[in-house]
């Protein structure tokens, strides 16, 4: 009987444990498939580089600005494009203005992007991963004019 006991509590830990493992699993997908970025009334993101998993059916990108300027004065915004475009497509933005996101218009080489926010708002994005490549090399930033050099990250598909 003491026999039974011990194979019946063995069998249940086994369960207990791979269940847990696969709930342990189940958070660390979500969580890599959904970043929270955070800026304020400076030149920075909270992050200065950011990792998605390839299996992220989405990725959605949380943007919070935490400072009190309004947005013509200290507005931010997450874009991402290929790393090899990205300062070009901030400097056609800038021209286009508040309204427009400081982002040329319906151009291929913005492949996300958030509107631009001012102080105490926030913005969110969802994108699927199918459209990128994880073995090209993506740069996140802000298109707001003069941002872009300190505020631009490197986004990465693994
Ligand atoms: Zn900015």
């Amino acid at each position: 009987f003491v026999i039974n006991v011990n194979q019946f509590l063995e069998s249940e830990m086994k369960q207990l444990i791979v269940g847990l493992a696969l709930m342990f699993a189940a958070g660390m997908a979500s969580a890599a498939c959904e970043v929270n970025v955070e800026v304020g009334d400076s030149l920075a993101f909270s992050e200065s580089s950011i990792t998605v998993e390839a299996s992220c059916d989405t990725v959605t990108v949380n943007l919070k600005h935490t400072g009190s300027l309004p947005a013509a004065a200290m507005g931010h915004n997450w874009v991402l494009s290929k790393t090899a475009d990205y300062q070009a497509v901030a400097n056609d933005g800038m021209a286009a203005g508040l309204d427009a996101n400081y982002l040329p218009a319906d151009d291929a080489r913005v492949l996300v992007y958030t509107k631009i926010i001012g102080g105490g708002e926030e913005t969110s994005v969802s994108f699927s991963l199918s459209d990128l490549d994880a073995g090209e090399s993506y740069t996140f930033y802000c298109s707001f004019p003069g941002h872009t050099g300190l505020m631009n990250g490197t986004f990465t598909i693994s």
